[in-house]
């Protein structure tokens, strides 16, 4: 077989990447070395002034000032001062967004949430693509609260499910296997016709691209910032509610921190009346601190320009993937327009192709059964990126390299 040639795409690369106004952002983050890291929809890369944040709260607010940074550095207000930070991001106002705890336990709060603001009706529907964890969170409510039932939509119309009795729809912005954009201003303002609440959840798309939560009405929403958003590892996960819920709105983890006045110590709960009352328990101060950083990066960018790029990007993987690797098949949606940020493909061989990819330094992921999931980060990924990424592949590919048997076990974590 002939060598196949990329000088072609190599230089058309390069003119993007020239052209590109986010060219210089890269530079914000530590990027693993001789590595194409095409996994920020999992875990984003690690912003250098995540470093300096970190060791500045260790070494000054918590070896120096121990207790006295609750007030002096402000410990307790860090998940609505960040939260006010993060709300521009996904068309929030100030006091509309709270940063705690997980993606799971912040799901389990908003469906609570939902359910408290429809008293009267008893049906949660979700969707079967969903997020795993949504789902599994939906049965914790299930299981706590009798007399509820879950709607699933399988293969049909979710707004098929949606009727009187609906309370709160559970919805996924961008599905983590496919990639593909949901319309959140049409599935909402149904949703509302029928009399439910909405929640969605961003995980997949805060970070890249404009997400409009009150041009669409939207009353609650989830999200995580350790992935587009470059948090950190476990960094903590956010709660969004439309201010003029906030009011009625109940959930059940009633902890100290969401009390009115957690400093009166008294006995009987009282929720706080702003978006705090999402809150449970203490935070860990430390992951705040890196996840700041990740948050400042996006202070100085317009997210149309993080958006175009981001297709950009997805467009050309796809394009070459077409070209060199037509073995592969296109999971995502061809059109720009309907994909997040990530490209994902099927293929018999989809795990020891990435075990393979992993090998040579380009860093995608598996999901079951048979999906081979690639996400681009627009802060930090180039064109360049792109072209060698394909090359690698292709090679891959052609030489039958993934077959060979060090690529085939399994290993916990895909
Ligand atoms: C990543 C992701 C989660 C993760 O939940 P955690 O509790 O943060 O582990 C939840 N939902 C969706 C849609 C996700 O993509």
């Amino acid at each position: 077989m002939q060598n196949p040639d990329f000088s072609a795409a190599h230089s058309a690369a390069k003119t993007l990447d020239a052209n590109d106004p986010l060219r210089d952002v890269a530079a914000q983050f530590i990027l693993p070395k001789g590595q194409i890291y095409l996994d920020g929809n999992s875990l984003g890369c690690m912003p250098k002034a995540a470093l300096t944040a970190v060791n500045e709260t260790v070494q000054n607010e918590w070896a120096q000032d121990l207790i006295t940074s609750w007030n002096k550095a402000k410990w307790f207000d860090l998940p609505t001062d960040y939260g006010d930070i993060l709300a521009p991001l996904i068309g929030a106002d100030m006091g509309e967004v709270v940063i705690s705890d997980t993606t799971s336990l912040n799901i389990y709060k908003a469906i609570f949430a939902g359910l408290s603001l429809r008293p009267d009706r008893h049906v949660i529907v979700a969707e079967a693509s969903s997020f795993p964890t949504d789902l599994y969170m939906v049965e914790g409510v299930l299981a706590s609260r009798p007399g509820l039932e879950m709607r699933l939509e399988q293969d049909g119309n979710i707004l098929d499910l949606i009727d009187k009795d609906t309370a709160v729809v559970l919805l996924n912005h961008v599905d983590y296997r496919t990639g593909k954009i949901c319309d959140m201003a049409e599935i909402t303002q149904y949703a509302q016709e029928k009399g439910a609440v909405v929640i969605w959840d961003l995980c997949h798309s805060a970070g890249n691209m404009s997400i409009d939560l009150n041009k669409n009405n939207v009353d609650l929403a989830v999200g995580c910032t350790y992935k587009y958003l470059n948090g950190g590892p476990g960094s903590p996960a956010f709660n969004f509610a439309a201010k003029r819920h906030l009011a009625a709105i109940k959930q059940p983890l009633s902890g100290w921190w969401g009390h009115a006045q957690p400093f009166e110590f008294n006995t009987e709960f009282q929720a706080d009346h702003s978006i705090r009352k999402f809150l449970c328990g203490t935070q860990p101060i430390l992951s705040f601190r890196a996840m700041k950083a990740g948050l400042d990066i996006f202070s100085t960018l317009s997210l149309s320009d993080i958006r175009a790029k981001s297709m950009a990007l997805t467009s050309q993987f796809v394009t070459l993937l077409a070209e060199f690797c037509p073995e592969l098949a296109l999971l995502s949606p061809r059109n720009a327009n309907q994909r997040g940020s990530q490209v994902s493909l099927t293929f018999h061989g989809a795990y020891p192709v990435v075990q393979a990819l992993i090998k040579r330094g380009v860093i995608g992921d598996f999901r079951m059964p048979n999906v081979m999931r690639f996400g681009f980060s627009p802060l930090y990924n180039s064109h360049a990126d792109v072209v060698k990424a394909v090359e690698i592949m292709t090679d891959i590919l052609n030489t039958k390299t993934w077959q060979e048997l060090r690529f085939q076990t399994r290993v916990a974590v895909t």
